[in-house]
């Protein structure tokens, strides 16, 4: 059997980006390929998104950080929401609606559709009170705690090159299983993301932080994804994957280096497990800012589609990791277990 595949589309998407200015045109770019390729590619069921009002904001944000959102979306010229990394622009507000509502429309047809992608999403590091790391609403976070309050059970799978602080924060007592695959040293953005972070009263032993060490390929993350088997024990309802692509080799933002391969192999493992146990699975774009980041975001649903990856286009190859950051990866992930 092969899932039904939607993708939550508006061609307002093309022109939304909270990203630094300097790369605000690449994460464009990422968008406007990634439309064009996985049209071209795969059969996909387009979902036109409902903008969210301003209520569902003020589920995970605070009242005063959506009253500043709406003000400095009346400024006319661009300036920034916090130190320096997410930016404000006119009419960023009616774009956070529509970026928050396109969950919301993927949570609503997911009752017919198995496997849904939000190509523009997965804004891990907004907090309730402020913005952070291009990401001005906490997008996941919304949509995962609407499911648990409709009675679902979830697991998020957020495999971002950055640590999905936001996310963890907002759900760290919550009984949600949350396994998170980033970058790590302790410096690298946002810094976060302990190994010894497991979770607190509900949400205790559900937190599963697997730092990776810069410059780790694809046997890494390979390695790495045996991690997505406790989701087999949660048994959840829905598999929410934040399926960011920005730790792919030569992104702007320099951090692992990984290949098509690694989102390929991250697709089909959560098929297979959706298969055995027919949950529902929300995928969201996450971050990627490279000429070809697009193509992570394509082997990812190719991976959910049972497709090869050259039937889309893509060569299969994988980088190998050095043995002394293979070693300290190992080491890591090792801890992790025994924690
Ligand atoms: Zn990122």
């Amino acid at each position: 059997m092969v899932h039904l595949l939607g993708l939550v589309w508006d061609d307002r998407f093309l022109e939304i980006s909270f990203s630094h200015p300097m790369i605000r045109d690449m994460s464009k770019q990422r968008i406007r390929k990634f439309i064009e390729s996985a049209r071209k590619n795969l059969s996909l069921i387009e979902i036109a998104p409902e903008p969210a009002v301003e209520e569902v904001l003020k589920e995970v944000h605070t009242e005063e950080y959506v009253k500043s959102l709406k003000e400095v979306s009346k400024i006319p010229y661009i300036g920034f929401l916090d130190s320096g990394d997410t930016v404000h622009y006119p009419g960023i507000y009616e774009d956070v609606l529509l970026v928050v509502g396109s969950s919301l429309t993927a949570i609503a047809r997911s009752k017919y559709i198995d496997q849904i992608y939000v190509p523009l999403g997965g804004f891990h590091h907004a907090l309730p009170g402020r913005a952070m790391g291009f990401c001005p609403v906490n997008d996941v976070a919304i949509a995962v705690k609407r499911l648990i309050r409709s009675g679902e059970k979830v697991a998020i799978v957020d495999v971002d090159a950055h640590h999905g602080n936001g996310l963890q924060e907002i759900l760290y007592r919550d009984p949600v299983l949350k396994i998170n695959i980033f970058a790590y040293n302790g410096v690298f953005f946002p810094g976060t993301g302990k190994i010894e972070e497991r979770g607190e009263g509900e949400g205790a032993n559900l937190n599963y932080n697997i730092g990776l060490p810069l410059g780790s390929g694809d046997d890494v993350f390979e390695e790495s994804l045996s991690f997505l088997d406790v989701v087999k024990d949660f048994s959840p309802s829905y598999v929410v994957v934040v399926a960011g692509v920005d730790g792919m080799r030569n992104d702007n933002l320099a951090s692992l280096s990984l290949t098509p391969h690694s989102f390929y192999m991250l697709g089909k493992k959560i098929e297979k497990m959706q298969r055995e146990l027919s949950f529902k699975v929300i995928g969201y774009g996450g971050g990627g800012y490279g000429e070809c980041s697009h193509l992570g975001m394509l082997a990812f649903l190719a991976g959910l589609s049972r497709l090869s990856l050259t039937s889309v286009g893509i060569d299969n190859v994988k980088t190998i990791t050095d043995s002394s950051t293979l070693i300290e990866a190992r080491k890591r992930m090792d801890k992790l277990r025994r924690s």
